[in-house]
This record gives structure tokens, C-alpha cells and sequence, in this order.
């Protein structure tokens, strides 16, 4: 089962969330085809998303994480509720590329490290899912615009580069570790991470702790390869007294229903839609986020465009 736990360690100091997300990286997988380097790339953002995304209070808010860094694999976005239900796509999942030499997926190569990663924060639930990213400058958080922050990418290993984002853009003092494990018949055998957070004023014998742990923590999917998200927090968090606050499950989960992909058909030019119906045909919509196809008739899209 996939889960967020979530603890105060180091007399409330620091904090931790960890992602076991073995199942929906495996989804993910299967949904896009996706090949091995960016199934990784692909689960990496998506625990992160998930994370993020599950702190968020109010049913109907929404994270979306956006990663465009030029690489093959094109432009990531991953999109998680309130609860931590995660969903993504890529412009071309399927492309695979050489293993590095010391044997790990090229994950950065295949993101690419030429552009940004940007988190929106939606405080309230759309009507719609647009997924058109609006840039909105500037910290200043209005409850009914989404709240956009952004960075330059380091790597595009995504750990490093959200990392970054939450020093630069969040000014918090975290470290960000991530990380997929593919077996050799291909399905994931491990996937996940942890977010850790320490506060301004944490005392220096805590923070070299936690420096110390992480180091010998190691590679997440190490522990995570049958272990679980408490075990990854026992070991980050050791001799920090953690006491756990939450544990939540999470799973792959789109939102598209028939309602809301009728919506964005009713957004596309007028041509388009007088083409569609003189020739006569089902027009069928596949989600971009998960394998569901929704058909139209020709008399459906007239209905449509008349609303
Ligand atoms: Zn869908």
C-alpha cells in the first residue's frame, strides 16, 4: 500500500514527510508506457507532487508540479489533491535511454536541466481542470489565485532540483531525497522519498544530525526495496526521538469525468468543431492523465458548442 507518514523529530525542530509509492509509480507506468528512465522521472515528481499536495487543507485544492527542462523526455506535470491522490503525463514517456556508468537510470538526462520547476499551489477546487499554467508573480497569496512558485532546475535528477525550489522560492531550510527502483522484469519494485524540513532557529547539534543521518540513510529505494516509509523516517530521524503525527494512503487517482472533458471540448475553436461535425464521426477523447476514453457523436459536439 502507498503512503504519507508524517513526524516531528529533534524537539519539534524538524520535520519529515515519507512517501512509499510503490503502486502508483507501477500505474503510472502502465498508463503511459512509460520506459525505464522515465518511469523513474515520472514517480520521482509524483511523490514529491503527492507530498506537497497532501498538505493541503481544503477538500478541492490541488498541487501541480512542472518540470520542463528541455530533455527528450518533454514537459512533466504531476497533479495531486488535497489527500495526497496523485496523476501525471509527459510529453514523451516512452523514450528510454543508455544506463550511466555506475549502473543508475539517467534520469537527468532525460529531464534535461535547461529550464524550470514550478509548484502551484490551488487553494480551491476548478470547475474545470485547465492544467494551462498561469504565472503568477510575486508572494503575495490570494485565496482565489493559485499560487505559483518557480526555479531554475539544478539537475533535473528532480530531487535536487525540488530541493532547490524549496530553498529558493519557499526559503525553508529542507533536503529533498527521491528515488525509483525497477526490477529487471521491468515492474517498480521500489519508489518514494522524503521531504525533511527544519525550522530557522533549529540548534546546531539537530542539524548536523540530521545532516549525518541522511548521509548514511543512503539511496531512499535501499530502504524502501522491502522496507516502508516509517522505516525511511526511523533512520533519517534516528536519535531525533520521532513521534509520528499522520498516516495516510494514497494511490495514482485522475479526476476526468465525462462532464469535465465535454467542458474543455466546448473550448476549442469554432473550425475545429464545424469540421468534426460535417464529417459525421465519434470523435473520442483520451485523458491525458489516465487511460479512460470518453466518445462523442457528431450530435453530442453540436449540443456541446451550443452551450
Ligand atoms: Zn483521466
Amino acid at each position: 500500500m502507498d503512503e504519507i507518514i508524517r513526524a516531528v523529530a529533534g524537539g519539534g525542530f524538524v520535520s519529515i514527510a515519507a512517501i512509499s509509492s510503490r503502486g502508483l509509480t507501477e500505474r503510472a507506468k502502465n498508463i503511459h508506457k512509460a520506459s525505464r528512465v522515465c518511469t523513474a522521472a515520472l514517480g520521482r515528481v509524483m511523490a514529491a507532487a503527492s507530498v506537497f499536495g497532501s498538505a493541503m487543507k481544503r477538500d478541492g485544492a490541488s498541487v501541480t508540479v512542472r518540470v520542463n527542462g528541455g530533455g527528450p523526455i518533454g514537459t512533466i506535470i504531476a497533479v495531486s489533491d488535497n489527500l495526497g491522490n496523485v496523476r501525471c503525463c509527459a510529453g514523451n514517456p516512452e523514450i528510454e535511454l543508455p544506463i550511466r556508468l555506475d549502473g543508475k537510470l539517467d534520469v537527468g538526462r532525460a529531464v534535461g536541466k535547461n529550464g524550470t520547476l514550478t509548484v502551484i499551489r490551488d487553494a480551491v477546487a476548478r470547475k474545470r481542470d485547465t492544467n494551462v499554467i498561469s504565472e503568477h508573480g510575486g508572494a503575495v497569496f490570494n485565496e482565489n489565485e493559485p499560487y505559483s512558485g518557480s526555479t531554475a532546475l539544478v539537475s533535473g535528477e528532480i530531487a535536487e532540483d525540488f530541493t532547490a525550489y524549496l530553498a529558493e522560492s519557499e526559503q525553508a531550510g529542507a533536503a529533498c531525497a527521491l528515488g525509483v527502483l525497477i526490477g529487471g522484469d521491468g515492474i517498480v519494485r521500489a519508489a518514494g522519498g522524503y521531504i525533511v524540513s527544519l525550522l530557522p532557529d533549529a540548534p546546531e547539534d539537530v542539524i548536523a544530525a540530521v545532516e549525518r543521518n541522511i548521509a548514511e540513510t543512503g539511496y531512499v529505494t535501499s530502504v524502501l526495496d522491502g522496507g516502508s516509509a516509517e522505516e525511511l523516517i526511523s533512520r533519517v530521524m534516528r536519535g531525533l526521538e520521532p513521534k509520528i503525527l499522520s498516516r495516510d494512503a494514497v494511490e495514482y487517482k485522475c479526476g476526468c469525468s465525462r462532464e469535465r472533458v465535454a467542458s474543455a471540448l466546448a473550448g476549442i475553436g469554432k473550425k475545429e468543431r464545424e469540421d468534426i461535425i460535417a464529417k459525421g464521426e465519434d470523435v473520442e477523447v483520451t485523458c491525458r492523465f489516465c487511460d479512460a476514453v470518453y466518445t462523442f457523436s457528431p450530435a453530442e459536439i453540436k449540443k456541446i458548442s451550443v452551450n
